[in-house]
């Protein structure tokens, strides 16, 4: 078990945030963006998403900047899972703009939007059953394999290096993830708890700057929300990665995250440090009011 989680719960949010690209650090006040930049990771302006008569998102505003884990937050139908879903590409918005590192990303395809560092989990699972652990985090390097037939035919060696590299940075993200002991099992035949470390890991080999986590912890125990919750830490804090994590867990939101947004109906009716949002009436009376349909 990490040692920061043997007894004391979910470990607390240090608020050391890194800044621009050039390694400073400061320290997080209490207000609601301590650490605007010019340029955030991700900006979402006026987004608005409908499923036929169906208003998903409307009017959404999001700035995450860049070494932040941040906490998406709402009763279920609220509009988190269409909102990653636009910023990935996969049900872009009719109406407003999403930029990735000051970037127009909206619209493009998702597998542009991967290959510009955004990686993301699933809700549902999305593992590939009858295939061994180590195979699906593979996978997740599809994103960093050259479509290279011709190469692989004429240098052979040339495509070895590149299996090689891909299997050594798979290797790191299994010591990572501490998932050692069932990387030749069948996906299919480990815990809940491991499969969504599966998809995390697979995540984390595409080797992404952003990273979008759609209830990660979800059917999980205590134990098994404690080192997911860690790993989320050790990902921002060693491998640079900028979080938004969609969670229902509040001791996770306020245990991890830096800043949390609060939907309601696909509209925004909270932003800013957790543990003012959390006291804020509208958002306690929509949350409490959500939280027996949530899951
Ligand atoms: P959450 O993730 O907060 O639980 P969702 O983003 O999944 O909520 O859903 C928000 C609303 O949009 C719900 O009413 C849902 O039924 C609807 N919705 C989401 N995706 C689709 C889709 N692909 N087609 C039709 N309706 C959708
Ligand atoms: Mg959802």
């Amino acid at each position: 078990m990490p040692s920061a989680l043997k007894c004391h719960g979910l470990p607390s949010t240090t608020r050391t945030i890194r800044t621009g690209g050039h390694g400073l650090t400061q320290t997080d006040p209490i207000d609601s963006n301590p650490i605007a930049s010019a340029v955030p990771v991700l900006e979402c302006r006026s987004l608005e998403r409908r499923f036929g008569g169906l208003v998903a998102l409307t009017g959404v505003n999001l700035r995450v900047e860049r070494g932040e884990i941040f906490g998406l937050v709402g009763p279920n139908g609220s509009g988190k899972t269409t909102l990653t879903n636009a910023i990935t590409g996969f049900f872009p918005p009719q109406i407003g703009s999403i930029l990735l590192n000051g970037r127009d990303i909206t619209g493009m395809a998702p597998h542009k939007v991967a290959a510009l560092g955004v990686a993301r989990t699933f809700q549902n699972l999305a593992l590939f059953n009858g295939m061994s652990v180590l195979d699906n985090i593979l996978l997740g390097r599809h994103i960093h394999m050259k479509p290279s037939v011709a190469k692989t035919a004429l240098y052979w060696w040339l495509g070895r290096k590149d299996e090689m590299a891909h299997r050594l940075k798979v290797e790191e993200i299994i010591d990572f993830m501490q998932l050692q002991s069932v990387r030749d099992e069948l996906v299919d035949s480990i815990p809940i708890g491991l499969k969504k470390r599966v998809e995390l890991a697979r995540a984390l080999v595409a080797e992404p700057s952003f990273l979008i986590l759609d209830e990660p912890m979800a059917g999980m125990n205590q134990e098994e929300k404690e080192y997911m919750a860690r790993f989320i830490l050790d990902a921002r804090d060693e491998r640079n990665v900028t979080v938004l994590l969609i969670e229902h867990h509040m001791d996770v939101i306020t245990g991890i995250c830096d800043r949390m947004m609060v939907l309601s109906y696909g509209e925004t009716i909270g932003t800013g440090i957790p543990t003012d949002v959390m006291k804020d009436e509208r958002v306690i009376k929509a949350y409490l009011g959500g939280a027996h349909a949530a899951h």
